[in-house]
């Protein structure tokens, strides 16, 4: 079955407009009939007008069934397009001839409802193709040059309107004339404009519906090409998985090996080759650092990062991060001050998980601080909600790197500088824990100032908390 264009789409719903709207003329035509009788006074036979309404009323109940049999039944697509335009044609054809007819019956020329012939012209420029516009034009202008002048040279009897126009005006030739140059002056003009306007707003219509296919088209590449990339990305991250699983092993066995020499069990080493040693024993933990990342991030990606969750209390959680870290901030000359309250904050998370996301704040705050500067930890409860912050008074984040500090292999200039062996890939790995158990993580930062990392998570509510610490309440 061929589409339909806009174009065909709109004629076939006007056509069915065009047949209701007549009804509604149908109603003026007797509504005007009876107010110029009754109201204004006006003399005319009005049989034959009302004939010619009867006439009209017939015709329209044909069209609605003729067009519901076409337009609603099962004939091809092609074959009612093609109707709708005849019947469209045939319709305004038929409307021209049923005005005429009217303006006949009553007074001629001299009826004022001679300028209605500009509402069929509208009409059919703006359903039907230029050339039939021009062609209905035509049909007006013929139909009513006809009348007048049949009237004029007396080969058709004038029905005069009495109580309204001169009843010897359609004799005058300077009213013939006068009446003639401004109606096909003004039904012309109307075509030219009517149509011209309507071919522009046919072309734009045009223009927009390729531009929406074209759309449609980028739309479905883009899937098709997101689709694509979906599937690589995951086998990307199984072949990292499997990469850092298979590097784990040896690099964890080249560091234990190099600690049994290091530490001289094999023997004394030399100065210089203890200095090598341990410097190659720092490079294999910072490696074996970033391989234990890279998995556990490969880990999540790829959904196999179930962990057991319980009801936890997350201050105790937090304090016992702080109690291994504290010799590192200690042996930086770092305050670390920890305001927990006095009621629990529990959560119910991975332990593991929550252990690493706090370390991991924790470790960077202390990474991150120069000596003598201070770190503050502090949590609350919040409503529905525990907050934790980790803030420092360390070397702080510009405006320029925050948004991307929690992107995979993310570091700022001044943090290579202060740390070389740092992955960029701590705060990655926060941040998906964090949302993997329904919270949030954010950062606000000022260079040289310090940084606060505040994480968001969703707490137990005390029903569910009490229904499940039984089990296991840990931390
Ligand atoms: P890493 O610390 O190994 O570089 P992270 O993913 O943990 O990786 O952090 C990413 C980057 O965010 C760091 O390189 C650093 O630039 C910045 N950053 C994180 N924490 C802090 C902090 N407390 N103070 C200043 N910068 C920080």
């Amino acid at each position: 079955m061929s589409e339909r264009t806009p174009e065909e789409r709109e004629l076939i719903e006007r056509i069915w407009w065009l047949i209701q709207f007549r009804w509604v003329a149908l109603a003026g035509v007797l509504g005007t009939i009876w107010l110029a009788r009754q109201g204004l006074g006006v003399y005319f036979p009005t049989g034959p007008v009302y004939g010619v309404a009867a006439g009209l009323g017939v015709i329209n109940l044909f069209f609605t069934w003729d067009a519901a049999r076409v337009l609603k039944g099962n004939s091809g697509e092609d074959l009612r397009v093609r109707f709708a335009r005849v019947f469209a044609n045939v319709q305004i054809a038929l409307d021209l001839v049923v005005l005429t007819l009217l303006l006949h019956f009553a007074g001629g020329i001299t009826n004022p409802f001679r300028a209605f012939y500009i509402f069929h012209v509208i009409v059919a420029s703006i359903l039907l193709s230029r050339k039939a516009a021009y062609l209905q034009t035509a049909l007006a202008i013929v139909l009513f040059e006809e009348m007048a002048l049949a009237e004029y040279f007396g080969w058709i009897p004038h029905v005069p309107l009495e109580g309204y126009a001169d009843p010897d005006a359609y004799r005058q030739f300077s009213h013939l004339a006068g009446d003639s140059f401004v109606l096909i002056s003004t039904l012309t003009i109307a075509v030219c404009i009517a149509t011209s306007l309507t071919a522009k707003l046919r072309e734009k219509r045009a223009r927009i519906v390729r531009l929406m296919l074209q759309i449609e088209e980028k739309a479905r590449e883009l899937q098709e090409a997101n689709e694509k990339l979906l599937v690589l990305d995951k086998l990307k991250t199984e072949f990292m998985l499997r990469v850092t699983h298979e590097l784990r092993s040896p690099l964890a066995a080249i560091q234990s090996n190099l600690g049994v020499v290091i530490n001289g069990y094999l023997g004394s080493l030399e100065p210089q080759q203890k200095e090598l040693l341990a410097r190659a024993d720092l490079r294999a933990k910072g490696l074996l650092h970033l391989i234990n990342e890279l998995l556990s991030l490969s880990r999540m990606r790829s959904g196999n990062y179930i962990r057991r969750r319980e009801i936890l209390c997350l201050e105790k959680i937090i304090e016992e991060v702080i109690h291994l870290l504290r010799p590192q901030a200690e042996a930086k000359s770092l305050t670390l001050d920890v305001m927990m309250p006095d009621v629990p904050l529990p959560v119910e998370a991975d332990r593991e998980s929550m252990i690493e996301v706090f370390t991991n704040l924790v470790s960077n705050a202390i990474k991150y601080t120069p000596s003598g500067g201070k770190i503050t930890v502090d949590a609350a409860r919040e409503g529905q909600h525990i907050r934790v912050r980790v803030a420092d008074t360390g070397i702080g984040i510009g405006p320029e790197d925050l948004p991307h500090v929690f992107e995979e292999f993310y570091r700022t200039q001044h943090a290579r500088e202060t740390d070389r062996e740092g992955t960029g890939l701590g705060l990655p790995i926060v941040k998906q824990l964090v949302e993997m158990h329904g919270g949030s993580v954010s950062v606000e930062s000022q260079e040289q100032k310090g940084s606060c990392f505040q994480v968001i998570l969703p707490a137990v509510e005390a029903g569910v908390r009490s229904e499940k610490s039984a089990l296991a309440i840990s931390g």
